[in-house]
């Protein structure tokens, strides 16, 4: 049996979980090239739904995570200009786990990030920080970091997130990520500095709520053990073409936002700081492996995602389980062709559904005052209690959940194993 070695350029959530799942049922060599120095909190709070948590419970990493995450109790829509209550679910955590195997947890992006590091390093995995991949040969195929040397593998995996070089070597010409017209206004708050009896309430037990405005929506949820509030603001899209991310303007968030719920507004009058961040996506690519078989793109490489859905993250560690899985039966160099192809099959079809459907959620979240809103609001009435099949938004749509979250990706790989 071949032992290969496989080089996984980026230490973001997709290449952890694909570097631990490879190591997990094989011995295969693993090493991860990471650009940053060191891991750094880098993001903000986000949210795992059961698609992903029972993988990350299976991996052995739950105990590790258990004091850092929030599990919402309940799930809240609201109006947008004053806060009215139009739908909502109690006990929506506990529903979720039982109904789907997995918990739903919200978390900061940092704080998944290490527990992923510790299990790999537990599992074998090298790591290499400060290792800026350069340039690429996938005929060798090989990677040249930032210092002029040059690392050769049997097989690279691709998880270098949306500004993808690799993505680039092998389409041969530079392919940006696309603006999507909106950018998101991340803002996270301590509880301890919360005195205003009002909010007091709101925080007292984890919870997601979102108000969906004109062109514009808010989601809430608590991160940390439930001792801070994370809120991500979606708006239209005013930075400049070249800048990304940025420190943001708090009157300017203010001022889009100044009509909105006064319990909202109550929020951010305690924001000091705000960062700005573009959203982007791309198109669904051709292909996710090149004609040699020695590399093979993964999470936001391949299919960033408006996060409407909050699936991207989501989708990246269901990538890496698959792929790992799958690479771990593999013994000979023959092999490897017709892995990659069962990974692309897969996967692709489900992150391209993932990425057309965010659009759709992003048209309901932000209709405008008018006919097709008191459409939308009135089913939300009439399901309050019983969401059902033309419940408008995927996180209490009895179907899309069990498409989201009902996905099982070991289940789906034993299916073509
Ligand atoms: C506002 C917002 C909210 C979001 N909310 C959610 C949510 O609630 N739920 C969810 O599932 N998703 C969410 N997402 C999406 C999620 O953050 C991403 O989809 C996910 O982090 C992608 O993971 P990844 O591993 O593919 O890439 P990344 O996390 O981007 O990791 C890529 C890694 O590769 C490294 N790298 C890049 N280039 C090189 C190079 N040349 N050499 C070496 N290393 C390199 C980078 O330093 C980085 O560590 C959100 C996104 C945004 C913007």
């Amino acid at each position: 049996m071949t032992v290969f070695q496989i080089m996984i350029v980026g230490a973001g959530l997709g290449g952890l979980m694909a570097a631990c799942s490879i190591r997990l049922r094989s011995t295969h060599g693993v090493i991860v090239l990471e650009a940053a120095a060191q891991l750094q909190e880098v993001g903000a709070g986000i949210q795992l739904t059961p698609n992903a948590t029972k993988l990350l419970l299976r991996l052995g990493i739950a105990e590790s995570l258990a004091s850092k995450v929030a599990e919402p109790v309940s799930f809240t829509f609201h109006r947008y200009s004053n806060g009215k209550v139009l739908g909502h679910r109690a006990n929506y955590g506990a529903e979720m786990k039982e109904k789907f195997g997995g918990p739903f947890w919200d978390t900061h992006r940092a704080d998944l990030q290490i527990a992923l590091y510790e299990k790999a390093k537990e599992l074998g995995v090298q790591f290499r920080f400060g290792a800026k991949v350069t340039g690429y040969d996938f005929s060798k195929p090989t990677a040249t970091i930032a210092t002029g040397e040059t690392l050769e593998a049997d097989l690279i995996v691709a998880a270098d997130g949306l500004w993808s070089l690799a993505r680039e070597t092998f389409l041969g010409h530079p392919d940006p990520p696309l603006p999507t017209g909106d950018l998101a206004y991340r803002i996270m708050l301590k509880h301890a500095g919360i005195v205003d009896p009002e909010l007091e309430r709101f925080i007292e037990k984890p919870s997601v709520h979102i108000w969906s405005g004109p062109h514009a929506h808010v989601i809430y949820y608590n991160i940390r053990g439930g001792t801070m509030s994370n809120m991500v603001l979606l708006a239209p899209d005013n930075l400049p073409p070249e800048v990304a991310r940025a420190p943001g303007d708090i009157d300017e968030m203010r001022a889009i936002f100044k009509d909105w719920d006064p319990i909202l507004n109550r929020f951010l009058d305690m924001v000091s700081s705000v960062d700005k961040w573009r959203l982007m996506h791309h198109e669904e690519m051709p292909s996710w492996t090149n004609d040699q078989s020695t590399m093979v793109l993964l999470g936001d490489a391949c299919h960033p995602m408006l996060p409407y859905l909050a699936q991207g993250a989501n989708s990246a560690i269901e990538d890496g389980v698959v792929l790992g899985r799958i690479l771990s039966t593999v013994s000979t160099r023959e092999e490897l062709p017709n892995a990659l192809r069962k990974y692309e099959q897969l996967r692709k079809p489900r992150s391209s559904f993932m990425h057309n459907y965010a659009e759709n959620q992003r048209h309901v979240n932000h209709l405008p005052d008018g006919e097709e809103q008191q459409k939308r609001d009135k089913v939300l009435r009439e399901e309050f209690e019983n969401p059902a099949e033309d419940y408008p938004y995927c996180w209490l749509n009895p179907q899309m959940q069990e498409v989201i979250f009902g996905y099982d990706a070991y289940v789906e790989v034993d299916k073509v194993l």
